[in-house]
């Protein structure tokens, strides 16, 4: 059996796949809830002859599914978890909430498992035909959605035994993401004051309310001192009561920072905890400040990129088929005028993100319903305005993703028009190109040692000696996330 073998292989499974895909679309499961998802999938691992073993790092929907033994131990990584508040009606080009289900597969996860399954599967039927040793790994990831799941599972040492990390995205177009994704903290303020009558007895009275809005005040001024490509966001979670007649005794707000890597973030962190304490002193009240999740930066690997790119060139493109044609040009109306929405997300981004070249090509095929060009690769380790969990992954070995188009052209991830494409034929065979892509990208790897051991020479020059630090702290459990 050779690649191409492999390849044909994982399309004479597609009906299978598929299946398992529109199953687990049928049963959106938020983070840490994935119950159904994961238990389809250690199923069809099982019945593949894989040895799964459920419930790594505090995680209890999480799994690993092994086959084979030795050297290269290759990984796929898969998730499963939906989005609350996406209900929509699958194969409809108009916002409908499913009356059965709040939840919904906005991010394309059901397609994402399943496909990094497929490439698994592609590359162990590779091993067993042509008599070979090498492991196949793949890790059941739950909750990338606010749960930062493979965080978890990095800093309880999942990944350490795989040679390589290989994943994808459902997205709007076909390609290697050129860039870095940014690392990201999201931090708890927790300000408690003394409540009091604020007419009779305000000199009583210590505000929490005055603390967070004097902490929100000092890091609008932070904001014009910190790196470009940093963010800060935040959220008022407790504004500590409806009343303006009481001294509000308590108050939170949520905060997110980003920047391009996690030293960064962790420098900007302690200079937003400063103000949050600052604030604190200014209104007499106190601030309880605790790191709730993080992610790693993404460390792009160029030599398993440019593999992937390869392959996403070889392989063989989907094209959507003639009856569901009708139902994507309703949807691409539904993102109007579509190929102007495709210019003015190519425009904003910058040309660190997408070269002049790529740019262009995308303008002159902005009209495409369902976009088969393979955007072209440029290596680059540039900031994407993003985070993932799979930063976490790429710092422990070498790691690498691609995109490909399951949606109309222009449909953003978290959105009903996603949702809406998630159980499409058209969905589905880019799914399934996704895991020959993948499953190419293993088997050329396996077969040139070389190429493997350059991608971890590769890590270890942008580790410069500095061992993997999980950004999340020790005292945080997935636990303490589930209610939060
Ligand atoms: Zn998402
Ligand atoms: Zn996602």
């Amino acid at each position: 059996m050779n690649r191409h073998d492999a390849v044909e292989y994982i399309a004479s499974r597609s009906d299978y796949f598929s299946e398992l895909s529109d199953r687990i679309w049928d049963h959106p499961e938020v983070r840490f809830t994935e119950t159904f998802s994961s238990n389809i999938l250690c199923r069809a691992f099982e019945a593949e002859g894989f040895q799964v073993k459920r419930g790594l790092a505090e995680l209890p929907t999480s799994f690993v599914a092994r086959y084979g033994g030795g050297k290269p131990c290759i990984g796929f990584l898969g998730e499963f978890d939906a989005l609350p508040g996406m209900s929509q009606c699958p194969g409809i080009a108009e916002r409908t909430p499913l009356e059965s289900n709040i939840n919904g597969h906005g991010c394309g996860h059901n397609l994402l498992g399943v496909g990094s399954l497929a490439a698994a599967f592609g590359l162990k039927k590779y091993l067993e035909e042509n008599g070979l040793p090498g492991t196949v790994v793949y890790f059941g990831c739950p909750a990338e959605e606010g749960g930062s799941g493979k965080t978890f599972m990095a800093r309880a040492h999942c990944f350490d035994e795989i040679d390589c990390a290989i994943t994808w995205h459902p997205g709007a177009c076909n390609g290697v993401p050129p860039g870095s994704f940014l690392a990201n903290y999201l931090v708890k303020y927790q300000f408690t004051g003394i409540s009091s009558h604020a007419a009779a007895f305000p000199q009583m009275g210590r505000s929490a309310l005055d603390a967070l809005e004097l902490m929100n005040m000092g890091v609008q001024f932070l904001r014009e001192h910190i790196i470009q490509d940093a963010r800060i966001h935040y959220a008022i979670t407790d504004t500590g009561g409806d009343s303006p007649n009481i001294v509000q005794p308590k108050a939170t707000a949520m905060y997110q920072i980003r920047a391009p890597k996690t030293p960064q973030v962790e420098e900007i962190y302690q200079r937003v905890n400063r103000i949050a304490e600052g604030a604190a002193m200014m209104t007499d009240t106190k601030v309880d400040i605790k790191i709730m999740k993080g992610c790693s930066n993404t460390v792009p690997n160029v030599v398993m990129d440019r593999i992937m790119y390869r392959n996403l060139l070889e392989v063989p493109r989907p094209v959507c088929p003639d009856s569901e044609k009708k139902l994507v040009e309703a949807l691409a109306a539904t993102l109007k005028p579509q190929g102007a929405v495709v210019r003015q997300q190519v425009a904003a981004m910058p040309e660190y993100v997408v070269s002049a070249v790529q740019k262009q090509e995308i303008l002159d095929r902005a009209d495409e319903t369902i976009q088969t060009f393979v955007l072209p690769y440029t290596p680059s380790d540039a900031p994407i305005p993003a985070s993932s969990d799979v930063g976490d992954v790429s710092w422990v070995c070498p790691t690498s993703q691609i995109g490909t188009a399951t949606w109309v052209a222009g449909t953003a991830p978290h959105t009903w028009q996603a949702v809406a494409s998630g159980k499409t034929e058209f969905a589905h065979r880019s799914m399934l190109y996704a895991a020959q892509v993948m499953a190419s990208t293993a088997i050329d790897l396996y077969s040139a040692p070389d190429q493997l051991k350059a991608a971890r020479e590769e890590l270890d020059r942008y580790l410069n000696g500095t061992p993997y630090h999980s950004p999340m702290p020790d005292d945080i459990h997935p636990s303490d996330l589930y209610n939060q």
